[in-house]
């Protein structure tokens, strides 16, 4: 999932190439033509980065990222038409992440998005824990406790009690475990959630005496 992009920018015709490219690469795209507008969509804070116009009707490109600086760190790339060197550095200087002058290659606005992504990931060390009762599950280091005791996990059981975790309260199928843990092409006997539902049951139910994975009986299976 590469992520989703917000682009802030008048020129209606540039926006939709830029964005036409972007859903190429499987981004998700919003747009926004005028700065107040780009201001509260980035507030929101749901995207993952920023093409922001500087030349922009309302407010302008540098005030809009001087605004939403107050409350959000989405790197921003700046568009400028102005190749003057005080645009820049004020951008920068303000905390946009790099900045491309129009008119440009669009491979190299690609390249440059590409980066200031995997960048903003790296320095956002994400902890990803999720719980259910006494049980927790610290996605990126791979490790489930329950009550702080360690339990090891293969990693199909891990998948499958992520998938539950993920969507705690929510009955989900056979067909949906199947889909999410073992993939759409998975040839395998169908019982094989079953199977694994009940690997987890003895690493966790038995040994903690819990109730942690409810049957939902001719549904699926769920966590509360
Ligand atoms: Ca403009």
């Amino acid at each position: 999932m590469p992520g989703k992009i917000l682009i802030v920018e008048d020129e209606e015709k540039l926006a939709r190439f830029v964005e036409l490219e972007l859903l190429h690469e499987g981004y998700e795209v919003e747009k926004a033509f005028d700065g107040r507008d780009g201001l509260e969509k980035m507030e929101r804070g749901d995207c993952d980065l920023v093409l922001l116009d500087i030349m922009l009707p309302g407010l302008n490109g540098l005030e809009v990222l001087r605004r939403a600086r107050r409350s959000v760190d989405t790197p921003v790339i700046m568009l400028t038409a102005r190749d003057t060197v005080m645009d820049k550095v004020t951008g920068l200087d303000m905390g946009a992440e790099d900045y491309m002058t129009k008119p440009f290659e669009i491979e190299e606005l690609l390249a440059r998005i590409r980066v200031a992504l995997r960048r903003s990931k790296k320095s956002a060390p994400e902890t990803k824990i999720l719980s259910a009762g006494a049980l927790t599950m610290d996605v990126d280091r791979h490790t489930v406790a329950y009550d702080g005791q360690s339990v090891e996990l293969t990693h199909r059981e891990f998948a499958l009690l992520e998938t539950l975790l993920e969507n705690k309260g929510i009955v989900l199928s056979r067909d949906t475990l199947m889909e999410r843990v073992w993939g759409y092409d998975y040839m395998g006997e169908t019982n094989i959630v079953d199977v694994y539902v009940r690997y987890l049951r003895a690493k966790i139910d038995a040994v903690f005496d819990v109730k942690l994975v409810q049957t939902v009986r001719g549904v699926g299976y769920v966590i509360r």
